[in-house]
């Protein structure tokens, strides 16, 4: 490795295959659409594709996103998971093979005016009460009915649905969305899809005929106060940097910007050179762990755009060069986000392109 990767993301590919294998056999009557979008999540979205085999299809949330999996030669299906936003954008998605939800009335209408030659495969969106995208009951069932008379789209229609308290394990909200879902499936329609990664592991009854899970993929529990271990799901991404100064700190002394900081006794600092310019998150309070040669050790004073300070405590034996660990392998992503106050997509999904990615088979 080059010294200007010192801070980079390891990317372990067989934890991927482990994960995939583990959600698959929760669910193994349906098949994986495995959702990319967001670069994978910040892992790194052509080879993440590239490495899951046997899945349904790819997910993502932007046409560029989808067009660079086809540039790079990646010919497993695509579904766009909020569909086309422009109508001149349908024809792209029939040249390059890409499946669309249409969640709208204003998408519904682009599609079938489309002139096309092929017809496309179309996911219909049933708002199940999430409330942010997909028809209602009723301009459902008509919305069904005019898709399945047009020639711009294949037979038969495949139908889905999203969860907003999946992850909330005593919130009945997902079994009445998976009651309604079942209300309103036709009995000539195609593929059945409700479960994200949260319904995947604690929502049986919702996995039908295709499961998307995203987090649980990159071993992250879709949970607050679960764990990924407790599904024996492996971390994909471990963030890693170093020490790069190991300083003598006095009593009373204060570090970084703002002072507000002040040690109340002489302790040992670390300086890690990873900060908001990495991505990692500016408001992240004293006391957020950090791994250090085995050992949790706690953030002090604010986070810089390059570096970080953690209290190693007066007897360590840490030297500069030391590996440090930031979430990953041994300090779930989890477990640092609920610290921050935010959520683990957002600390994995945030990663600037300062950080390397290094890809381990
Ligand atoms: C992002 C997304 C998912 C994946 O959600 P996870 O919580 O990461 O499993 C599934 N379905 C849709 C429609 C999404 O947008």
């Amino acid at each position: 490795m080059n010294s200007s990767s010192i801070t980079h993301a390891v990317i372990n590919l067989s934890a991927l295959r482990h994960n995939q294998k583990v959600l698959q056999k929760k669910a193994p009557n349906s098949q994986i659409l495995a959702v990319v979008k967001a670069n994978a999540y910040g892992h790194g979205m052509v080879k993440i594709a590239q490495a899951l085999k046997g899945i349904h299809a790819l997910g993502v949330a932007r046409l560029n996103e989808a067009l660079l999996l086809r540039d790079k030669g990646i010919t497993t299906p695509i579904v766009l998971l909020e569909g086309f936003f422009h109508a001149n954008d349908i024809n792209t998605l029939q040249q390059y093979n890409l499946q669309t939800v249409i969640h709208s009335q204003q998408q519904l209408e682009a599609l079938i005016e489309a002139k096309l030659d092929k017809p496309l495969q179309v996911w219909l969106k049933l708002d199940t009460g999430m409330h942010r995208l997909g028809f209602h009951g009723e301009q459902f069932d008509c919305a069904y009915q005019r898709l399945k008379q047009s020639k711009n789209v294949i037979q038969p229609i495949h139908l889905i649905t999203h969860f907003h308290c999946a992850d909330e394990l005593d919130n009945n909200i997902t079994s009445k969305q998976l009651a309604f879902f079942t209300e309103h499936i036709k009995t000539d329609s195609g593929l059945n899809s409700l479960a994200n990664s949260a319904a995947t592991l604690a929502w049986p009854a919702t996995h039908a005929d295709v499961i998307r899970p995203g987090i649980a993929l990159y071993g992250i529990s879709p949970f607050a106060d679960k764990r990924a271990d407790d599904f024996n799901l492996q971390p994909v991404m471990t963030l890693k940097s170093q020490l790069i100064a190991v300083r003598t700190h006095q009593a009373g002394e204060s570090v970084g910007y703002g002072a507000n900081w002040t040690s109340k006794k002489e302790t040992i600092l670390g300086v890690v050179a990873v900060g908001y310019g990495d991505g990692y998150p500016r408001m992240a309070p004293e006391g957020t762990p950090v791994l250090v040669n085995g050992r949790l050790v706690p953030i002090v004073g604010r986070i810089s755009m390059d570096m970080l300070t953690v209290d190693l405590g007066s007897d360590c034996h840490d030297q500069v060069g030391d590996d440090v660990t930031l979430w990953g392998d041994g300090l779930p992503a989890t477990q640092v986000a609920n610290h921050i106050g935010t959520i683990a997509y957002e600390l994995v999904s945030k990663l600037t392109s300062r950080v390397a990615l290094q890809y381990v088979p």
